[in-house]
């Protein structure tokens, strides 16, 4: 088992215990990790500091990805705490429900920026705070994105073209970073049925499908997420950087799947 004593992590976008990020936060915590979480209104303050607590966490802040000046808040009070970051754990995006519902050339302008402000542009200003506190050891860096960055996928929409843009975003903070020993990488999880999920209309439909065509023959977890983000973020990734790493039991992988035994041609 890969160790992560004497090292901490901030990680931003644990909404409940169904999240990608939870599941992230478990994988580190159970490998020795410090961890700190941020939160966004009363209502999920209730949810994360409960979780927060349970891995022995007192950073617990709040922090809208959208705000500046919360965000330079966050990375102060951590400079103050922990004074250096080993590892930071964005799992943070947001579009307007209308904007993923409709035809996409529908998308408005304000929904666009919105879901490109929130989605991406928070990784790069986020990451502006992260690279002092990380620059004396080196340290790593991780995001999530989905297939939708790669191809078109039914009411993914606007959230599609922003994580294309994320994905981008990952290789230039890569090339960026790497004289820093700094790594930079995002994973790109199958569908996992979550409170963000929710806003993606038919998702049943689309965790039958790729259940149905993964090579694997079923959804992957936040475990599963968070056991390759563990990889990615500990001494085991030391050579990855700039990584699109596909977690989604190989659904990318694959065009038309072969035949189940037993079904009809
Ligand atoms: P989730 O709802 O549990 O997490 C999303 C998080 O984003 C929440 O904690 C929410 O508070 C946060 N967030 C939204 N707007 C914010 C803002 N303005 N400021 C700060 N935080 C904000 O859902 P999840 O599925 O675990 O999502 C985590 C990441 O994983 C997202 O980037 C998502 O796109 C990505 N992802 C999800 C799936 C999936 O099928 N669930 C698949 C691939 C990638």
């Amino acid at each position: 088992m890969v160790s992560l004593e004497g090292k901490n992590a901030l990680i931003i976008g644990v909404a409940n215990e169904r999240s990608i990020a939870w599941g992230i936060a478990r994988q580190l915590h159970e490998a020795g990790c410090k961890l700190g979480f941020t939160y966004v209104g009363d209502a999920l303050e209730k949810r994360v500091r409960p979780l927060a607590e349970s891995v022995g966490s007192t950073f617990i802040e709040p922090c809208d990805a959208g705000d500046d000046a919360q965000i330079e808040a966050v990375f102060g009070k951590w400079q103050k705490t922990f004074g250096t970051m080993d590892i930071f754990v964005h799992a943070v995006a947001f579009a307007d429900r209308n904007d993923l519902k409709g035809r996409f050339y529908e998308t408005s302008r304000k929904g666009f920026n919105l879901a490109m402000d929130i989605s991406v542009f928070s990784l790069i200003a986020m990451a502006k705070h992260a690279v002092p506190l990380m620059k004396e050891k080196g340290g790593s860096i991780l995001t999530l994105t989905y297939y939708g960055a790669e191809k078109a996928v039914k009411g993914y929409n606007v959230m599609g073209v922003a994580k294309s843009a994320l994905e981008s975003s990952v290789r230039y903070l890569a090339a960026d970073l790497g004289p820093d020993n700094i790594r930079v990488n995002a994973i790109s999880a199958g569908p996992i049925k979550t409170l963000a999920a929710s806003g993606i209309g038919d998702f049943r439909m689309m965790l039958k499908h790729h259940a149905k065509v993964a090579p694997l023959q079923r959804n992957v977890t936040p475990e599963d997420i968070g056991k390759a983000a563990l990889y990615l973020c500990s001494e085991l990734g030391s050579g990855v950087t700039g990584e699109i790493m596909h977690v989604d039991s190989g659904y990318n992988a694959v065009s038309i799947p072969p035949e189940k035994e037993g079904s009809e041609g």
